[in-house]
Protein backbone atom coordinates (compact mmCIF):
# COMPACT_ATOMS: atom_id res chain seq x y z
CA UNK A 1 0.00 0.00 0.00
CA UNK A 2 1.31 3.75 -0.94
CA UNK A 3 0.25 7.13 1.05
CA UNK A 4 -3.05 8.76 -0.09
CA UNK A 5 -2.57 10.81 -3.25
CA UNK A 6 -4.38 14.08 -2.28
CA UNK A 7 -5.23 16.70 -4.48
CA UNK A 8 -6.64 19.47 -2.26
CA UNK A 9 -3.34 21.44 -2.18
CA UNK A 10 -4.37 22.32 -6.04
CA UNK A 11 -7.69 23.32 -4.57
CA UNK A 12 -9.04 20.25 -5.76
CA UNK A 13 -13.05 19.89 -4.73
CA UNK A 14 -13.82 16.52 -6.80
CA UNK A 15 -12.12 13.24 -7.38
CA UNK A 16 -12.21 9.48 -8.04
CA UNK A 17 -10.27 6.49 -5.71
CA UNK A 18 -10.37 2.91 -5.31
CA UNK A 19 -11.21 2.06 -2.01
CA UNK A 20 -7.91 -0.13 -0.58
CA UNK A 21 -9.70 -0.34 3.00
CA UNK A 22 -13.08 -0.45 4.73
CA UNK A 23 -13.29 -0.67 8.63
CA UNK A 24 -16.87 -0.59 10.04
CA UNK A 25 -15.80 -0.71 13.82
CA UNK A 26 -13.65 2.81 13.13
CA UNK A 27 -16.67 4.17 10.15
CA UNK A 28 -13.37 4.68 7.92
CA UNK A 29 -13.19 4.37 4.24
CA UNK A 30 -9.09 4.61 2.77
CA UNK A 31 -8.77 5.38 -0.77
CA UNK A 32 -5.84 5.70 -3.14
CA UNK A 33 -6.72 8.93 -3.64
CA UNK A 34 -8.82 11.46 -2.22
CA UNK A 35 -9.62 15.64 -2.55
CA UNK A 36 -10.22 15.16 1.08
CA UNK A 37 -8.23 17.54 3.50
CA UNK A 38 -7.82 15.38 6.68
CA UNK A 39 -6.79 17.38 10.25
CA UNK A 40 -3.34 16.19 11.05
CA UNK A 41 -3.05 14.10 14.44
CA UNK A 42 0.01 15.84 15.52
CA UNK A 43 -1.09 19.63 15.39
CA UNK A 44 -4.66 19.85 14.87
CA UNK A 45 -5.19 22.79 13.98
CA UNK A 46 -7.52 22.90 10.70
CA UNK A 47 -10.25 20.51 10.78
CA UNK A 48 -10.74 17.89 8.48
CA UNK A 49 -13.02 17.99 5.04
CA UNK A 50 -16.73 17.08 5.26
CA UNK A 51 -18.63 15.13 2.33
CA UNK A 52 -19.70 12.51 0.42
CA UNK A 53 -18.47 9.25 -1.01
CA UNK A 54 -20.78 8.14 -3.75
CA UNK A 55 -21.13 4.54 -5.49
CA UNK A 56 -23.98 4.87 -8.51
CA UNK A 57 -26.58 5.51 -6.58
CA UNK A 58 -25.48 4.66 -2.70
CA UNK A 59 -23.79 7.87 -0.91
CA UNK A 60 -21.75 8.25 2.48
CA UNK A 61 -21.62 11.43 4.24
CA UNK A 62 -18.26 11.72 5.11
CA UNK A 63 -18.32 13.52 8.78
CA UNK A 64 -14.71 14.34 8.91
CA UNK A 65 -11.41 13.30 7.08
CA UNK A 66 -8.65 12.14 9.25
CA UNK A 67 -5.51 10.70 9.62
CA UNK A 68 -5.01 6.92 9.49
CA UNK A 69 -1.78 4.85 9.60
CA UNK A 70 -1.05 1.27 8.71
CA UNK A 71 1.58 -0.47 10.89
CA UNK A 72 4.54 -2.45 8.52
CA UNK A 73 2.23 -5.35 10.39
CA UNK A 74 -0.88 -4.29 9.19
CA UNK A 75 -2.63 -2.62 11.83
CA UNK A 76 -5.13 0.06 11.29
CA UNK A 77 -4.39 3.12 14.05
CA UNK A 78 -6.90 6.29 12.91
CA UNK A 79 -6.66 10.00 14.21
CA UNK A 80 -5.47 10.44 17.74
CA UNK A 81 -4.93 6.91 18.27
CA UNK A 82 -1.76 7.31 16.03
CA UNK A 83 0.58 6.36 18.30
CA UNK A 84 3.38 8.10 16.54
CA UNK A 85 4.39 11.38 14.86
CA UNK A 86 3.49 12.07 11.10
CA UNK A 87 6.09 10.81 8.98
CA UNK A 88 7.07 8.13 11.60
CA UNK A 89 8.84 5.05 10.21
CA UNK A 90 7.46 1.96 10.16
CA UNK A 91 3.99 3.13 8.92
CA UNK A 92 1.60 3.94 5.97
CA UNK A 93 0.62 7.24 5.97
CA UNK A 94 -2.96 7.45 4.74
CA UNK A 95 -6.26 9.56 4.67
CA UNK A 96 -8.89 8.22 6.28
CA UNK A 97 -12.96 9.49 5.66
CA UNK A 98 -14.26 8.95 8.60
CA UNK A 99 -18.21 7.80 7.65
CA UNK A 100 -21.57 8.87 9.32
CA UNK A 101 -22.51 5.27 10.35
CA UNK A 102 -22.21 1.96 8.75
CA UNK A 103 -20.36 2.01 5.58
CA UNK A 104 -22.97 0.68 2.80
CA UNK A 105 -21.96 -2.85 0.66
CA UNK A 106 -21.20 -1.17 -2.43
CA UNK A 107 -18.14 0.60 -0.75
CA UNK A 108 -16.15 -2.11 -0.48
CA UNK A 109 -12.46 -2.86 -1.56
CA UNK A 110 -12.01 -2.24 -5.17
CA UNK A 111 -14.53 -0.45 -6.08
CA UNK A 112 -14.19 2.93 -7.85
CA UNK A 113 -16.01 5.61 -6.16
CA UNK A 114 -16.43 9.21 -6.62
CA UNK A 115 -15.72 11.92 -3.95
CA UNK A 116 -16.89 15.36 -3.27
CA UNK A 117 -15.95 17.92 -0.68
CA UNK A 118 -18.50 20.35 1.11
CA UNK A 119 -17.37 23.34 -1.06
CA UNK A 120 -18.32 26.04 1.41
CA UNK A 121 -16.97 24.58 4.54
CA UNK A 122 -13.70 23.74 2.39
CA UNK A 123 -13.60 27.77 1.69
CA UNK A 124 -14.60 29.08 5.13
CA UNK A 125 -11.51 26.85 6.32
CA UNK A 126 -9.50 28.21 4.22
CA UNK A 127 -10.28 31.29 4.74
CA UNK A 128 -9.62 30.92 8.55
CA UNK A 129 -6.14 29.53 7.96
CA UNK A 130 -5.13 31.87 5.97
CA UNK A 131 -6.57 34.70 8.01
CA UNK A 132 -4.98 32.69 11.47
CA UNK A 133 -1.26 33.31 9.67
CA UNK A 134 -1.75 36.76 8.32
CA UNK A 135 -2.75 37.50 12.03
CA UNK A 136 0.06 35.94 13.49
CA UNK A 137 2.75 37.83 11.18
CA UNK A 138 0.80 40.91 11.49
CA UNK A 139 1.50 40.10 15.48
CA UNK A 140 4.86 39.40 15.58
CA UNK A 141 5.17 42.52 13.80
CA UNK A 142 3.85 44.99 16.35
CA UNK A 143 5.45 43.43 19.53
CA UNK A 144 8.59 43.90 17.80
CA UNK A 145 9.95 46.58 19.83
CA UNK A 146 8.90 44.81 22.99
CA UNK A 147 12.45 42.28 22.49
CA UNK A 148 15.32 43.60 24.99
CA UNK A 149 17.15 40.88 23.02
CA UNK A 150 17.50 38.85 19.95
CA UNK A 151 15.65 35.93 19.42
CA UNK A 152 14.66 33.94 15.92
CA UNK A 153 12.99 35.81 13.20
CA UNK A 154 9.92 35.27 11.36
CA UNK A 155 9.00 34.86 7.50
CA UNK A 156 9.12 38.99 7.73
CA UNK A 157 12.06 39.72 9.68
CA UNK A 158 10.50 40.20 12.93
CA UNK A 159 11.12 38.67 16.24
CA UNK A 160 9.17 35.41 15.67
CA UNK A 161 6.78 35.66 18.80
CA UNK A 162 4.90 33.31 17.56
CA UNK A 163 7.69 30.78 17.32
CA UNK A 164 8.27 31.19 20.83
CA UNK A 165 4.88 31.79 22.72
CA UNK A 166 2.28 29.52 20.61
CA UNK A 167 0.83 26.83 22.47
CA UNK A 168 -2.26 25.70 20.40
CA UNK A 169 -4.03 27.40 17.19
CA UNK A 170 -7.41 26.57 16.46
CA UNK A 171 -8.77 27.22 12.93
CA UNK A 172 -12.45 27.23 12.76
CA UNK A 173 -15.11 28.65 9.71
CA UNK A 174 -13.95 32.45 8.97
CA UNK A 175 -11.50 32.92 11.57
CA UNK A 176 -9.21 31.50 14.55
CA UNK A 177 -8.14 31.56 18.02
CA UNK A 178 -4.16 30.95 19.33
CA UNK A 179 -3.32 30.95 22.63
CA UNK A 180 0.45 32.25 23.52
CA UNK A 181 2.08 31.38 26.47
CA UNK A 182 3.60 34.75 28.18
CA UNK A 183 5.56 33.21 31.06
CA UNK A 184 8.60 33.57 32.68
CA UNK A 185 10.10 31.74 30.26
CA UNK A 186 9.09 34.77 27.67
CA UNK A 187 10.41 36.77 29.70
CA UNK A 188 14.14 35.59 30.48
CA UNK A 189 13.84 35.49 26.19
CA UNK A 190 13.79 39.25 26.57
CA UNK A 191 10.04 39.79 25.85
CA UNK A 192 8.74 43.12 27.63
CA UNK A 193 5.45 41.31 29.29
CA UNK A 194 4.45 44.85 31.61
CA UNK A 195 5.07 46.92 28.26
CA UNK A 196 2.87 44.36 26.50
CA UNK A 197 0.26 44.48 29.00
CA UNK A 198 0.22 48.84 29.25
CA UNK A 199 -0.29 49.02 25.35
CA UNK A 200 -2.52 46.30 24.33
CA UNK A 201 -5.57 48.44 22.36
CA UNK A 202 -2.73 50.27 20.66
CA UNK A 203 -1.28 46.83 19.48
CA UNK A 204 -4.30 45.48 18.55
CA UNK A 205 -4.70 48.55 16.20
CA UNK A 206 -1.69 48.40 15.05
CA UNK A 207 -2.79 44.97 13.81
CA UNK A 208 -5.67 45.37 12.35
CA UNK A 209 -4.87 48.36 10.10
CA UNK A 210 -1.59 45.92 8.66
CA UNK A 211 -4.27 43.24 8.01
CA UNK A 212 -6.35 45.64 6.17
CA UNK A 213 -3.25 46.75 4.35
CA UNK A 214 -2.72 43.05 3.47
CA UNK A 215 -6.26 42.24 2.66
CA UNK A 216 -6.14 45.71 0.27
CA UNK A 217 -2.77 44.76 -1.62
CA UNK A 218 -5.07 41.38 -2.61
CA UNK A 219 -1.88 38.97 -3.17
CA UNK A 220 -1.11 35.74 -4.16
CA UNK A 221 -1.85 32.97 -1.53
CA UNK A 222 -1.12 29.18 -2.57
CA UNK A 223 0.02 25.80 -1.52
CA UNK A 224 3.53 24.60 -2.65
CA UNK A 225 3.84 20.76 -2.54
CA UNK A 226 6.84 18.66 -1.85
CA UNK A 227 5.45 15.62 -3.71
CA UNK A 228 1.74 14.25 -4.60
CA UNK A 229 1.00 12.40 -1.15
CA UNK A 230 -0.05 13.13 2.40
CA UNK A 231 2.92 12.74 3.31
CA UNK A 232 5.00 15.18 1.59
CA UNK A 233 5.87 18.36 2.53
CA UNK A 234 3.58 21.59 2.20
CA UNK A 235 3.64 25.03 2.65
CA UNK A 236 1.81 27.88 2.37
CA UNK A 237 3.18 30.75 0.43
CA UNK A 238 1.51 34.50 0.17
CA UNK A 239 2.44 37.82 -1.35
CA UNK A 240 2.50 40.99 0.89
CA UNK A 241 3.21 44.58 0.20
CA UNK A 242 6.63 43.85 2.22
CA UNK A 243 7.57 40.73 -0.23
CA UNK A 244 6.70 36.96 -0.67
CA UNK A 245 6.10 35.11 3.31
CA UNK A 246 5.84 31.33 3.72
CA UNK A 247 6.25 28.55 6.34
CA UNK A 248 5.43 24.96 6.45
CA UNK A 249 1.85 24.35 6.76
CA UNK A 250 -0.55 21.55 6.50
CA UNK A 251 -3.63 22.88 5.66
CA UNK A 252 -5.90 24.49 3.08
CA UNK A 253 -6.12 28.26 2.24
CA UNK A 254 -7.39 31.11 -0.24
CA UNK A 255 -6.19 31.78 -3.63
CA UNK A 256 -6.10 35.47 -3.19
CA UNK A 257 -6.20 38.04 -0.43
CA UNK A 258 -9.20 39.51 -2.37
CA UNK A 259 -11.09 36.77 -1.07
CA UNK A 260 -11.38 38.79 1.80
CA UNK A 261 -13.48 41.93 2.96
CA UNK A 262 -11.88 42.28 6.16
CA UNK A 263 -9.27 40.53 8.77
CA UNK A 264 -9.55 41.11 12.39
CA UNK A 265 -8.07 40.49 15.43
CA UNK A 266 -9.33 41.00 18.98
CA UNK A 267 -6.52 40.33 21.71
CA UNK A 268 -7.36 39.53 25.78
CA UNK A 269 -5.10 39.29 28.73
CA UNK A 270 -7.47 38.74 31.55
CA UNK A 271 -5.37 36.52 32.38
CA UNK A 272 -1.99 37.62 32.08
CA UNK A 273 -0.21 34.91 31.62
CA UNK A 274 -1.78 34.02 28.62
CA UNK A 275 -2.40 36.15 25.55
CA UNK A 276 -5.63 34.95 23.65
CA UNK A 277 -6.08 36.23 20.04
CA UNK A 278 -9.19 35.92 18.02
CA UNK A 279 -9.21 36.22 14.59
CA UNK A 280 -12.15 36.98 12.40
CA UNK A 281 -12.46 36.89 8.38
CA UNK A 282 -15.27 38.14 6.62
CA UNK A 283 -15.16 36.73 3.21
CA UNK A 284 -15.53 39.16 -0.47
ZN1 LIG B 1 -0.86 26.58 8.68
Amino acid sequence: MQSTLVSFPDGALTGEGEVLLVDQAASVVILDATPFHPVDHTWPDQPGDAGVITSGDVRVRVTEAVMAAISDEGALAVGSDIPVKRGGEGWTWMVGHRTDGAIPADIAVGARVALEVDADRRASLSRGHTACHLASLALDAALADLWRKEIGADPLGNPDFEGKANQSSRIHADGSVDEYRLGKSLRKAGFDSEGFASSLAERQQRINEMLAGWVASGGESRIVVDGPSIIDRRSWRCTLPEGEVGFLCGGTHVRSLAEFESITVSLDLSDPQLLVMTTTAVAA
